[in-house]
């Protein structure tokens, strides 16, 4: 036997190294283990509804289980329903490939009044995770606070009209929900000027396709920088548009200060160069960056770690993807990651034939496989209602029911 890896987390990152793992050594037994019964993480919970290209990835990771040999172990959360003391014991490594899914807080006065929301919670909702919140009530004027492509996705999503959501897989819920927060104001504010902003151009320029908005773009300055400059144009472009009645407003340079309200967010308070101003809304959006959620000990593992850079925690045990280096970088970054981390993991490799890998997971209730996942898709994508590729199943239980092939059509 060549060595046995888990993985905790089917995500991006999770799949790309069980790719540059299996690839580089076809005999290694890789289990990838989800807290949710079906794979891929912020591939189906955070990508927008309306970006199925980008979502088109899970095709190449499908590979990974049909032809690879990897394995899927969903339904289990480690550092709940097993420990991570028992999977490292279980396994010659662990890789915590978890992500990071908690939205960082504003922490500022007023930011814990209703009204102010994550944008980790409000997608989660939004596609339909089985752990999400109710959708929260917007009204017509949200304010975004964040000048990073999440900040973006929110801003087009909200920004739609029901006609520019089809082909998407935003659900009847959500979608029912979008319309009656009958939104007329969308203003996204960032704290640095827009040439420092942290979305990519190409997601500005997909604005300028938008079917019912008036955009305005304050404060864009300007850069010698070539790529900021590109960026500040793309800005530029969108200033002026006026397909439709919606506003939307891009600031930039304002630091919040305290978000302002008696019983929910009204107003949020801000400073700038140019001084302070009161910015009335109704509701916040916060896209400011993602912790660690609790169920993982990832600020002991990295503060004690062999090489954190490196993804090195400690023997046998290895962080990937954000888990890893923070809530930055898109899809395929986590593959260059990945395979720099494969490598330095089979160097490491030291296999223990004792070790009983998957059996440890043998107990636990309601594991969900690669087979149940492909029944999922498989339903989902068969009741798609009209214009939308994808119906999800928003609940845990109705997902181990078609899982586990015990619904209705069962033999
Ligand atoms: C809202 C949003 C939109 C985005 N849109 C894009 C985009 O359009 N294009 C793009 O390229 N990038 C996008 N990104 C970035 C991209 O999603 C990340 O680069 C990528 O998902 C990181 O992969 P990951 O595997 O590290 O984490 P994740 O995708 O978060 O995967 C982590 C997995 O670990 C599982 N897990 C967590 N805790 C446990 C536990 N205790 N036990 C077992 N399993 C656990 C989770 O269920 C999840 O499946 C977006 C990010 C966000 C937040």
């Amino acid at each position: 036997m060549s060595g046995q890896v888990a993985i905790v987390g089917a995500g991006p990152s999770g799949c790309y190294l069980a790719q540059a793992l299996l690839k580089a050594q076809p005999d290694l037994i890789v289990d990838l283990i989800d807290r949710l019964p079906v794979p891929y993480g912020l591939v189906r919970y955070g990508v927008a509804a309306d970006h199925q290209g980008t979502k088109g990835v899970t095709r190449q990771f499908a590979r990974l289980f049909e032809r690879q040999g990897a394995r899927f172990f969903g339904n289990v959360a480690v550092g709940e329903a097993i420990t991570l003391d028992a999977l490292r014991a279980a396994y010659d490594v662990v890789v915590l490939a978890a992500g990071l899914s908690v939205d960082r807080p504003l922490g500022i006065p007023g930011s814990d009044l209703p009204g102010v929301i994550g944008a980790g919670r409000l997608t989660r909702s939004l596609y339909e995770h089985p752990d999400a919140d109710a959708l929260p009530d917007l009204g017509p004027r949200p304010l975004i606070i964040g000048n990073g492509n999440v900040a973006i996705d929110l801003l087009r999503l909200l920004a739609k009209t029901p006609e520019e959501l089809e082909g998407s897989d935003l659900g009847a819920g959500p979608t029912k929900w979008l319309e009656r927060q009958a939104i007329e104001e969308i203003t996204i504010t960032g704290r640095s000027p827009a040439a420092q902003a942290k979305f990519d151009a190409v997601m500005i320029k997909e604005l300028a396709k938008l079917a019912g908005v008036t955009i305005r773009v304050i404060g864009a300055g300007a850069s010698d920088d070539p790529a900021e400059q590109k960026k500040i144009d793309a800005l530029l472009a969108l200033d002026g548009i006026a397909t439709g009645p919606r506003r939307v407003t891009f600031r930039f340079g304002l630091t919040p200060l305290g978000v302002e309200g008696a019983d929910r967010a009204e107003a949020v308070h801000f400073t700038s160069p140019a001084g302070e101003e009161t910015l009335p809304c109704s509701s916040v959006l916060t896209a400011i960056g993602f912790d660690p959620a609790a169920d993982l000990p990832r600020d002991a593992l990295v503060s004690l770690a062999a090489d954190a850079e490196a993804g090195v925690l400690a023997p046998g045990l290895y962080a990937a993807g954000w888990f890893r280096r923070g809530p930055r970088g898109t899809i395929p970054d986590n593959r260059a990651d990945a395979q720099a981390l494969a490598g330095a993991i089979l160097t490491d490799l030291a296999p223990d034939p004792s070790r009983q890998g998957a059996a440890v997971l043998a107990a636990l209730p309601d594991v969900t496989d690669y087979t149940g996942w492909t029944r999922i898709d498989s339903a989902e994508t068969a009741t798609a209602r009209p214009g939308r590729c994808r119906s999800k199943i928003a609940t845990r239980d109705a997902m181990l029911s078609i899982a586990r092939k015990d619904h209705g059509d069962a033999p």
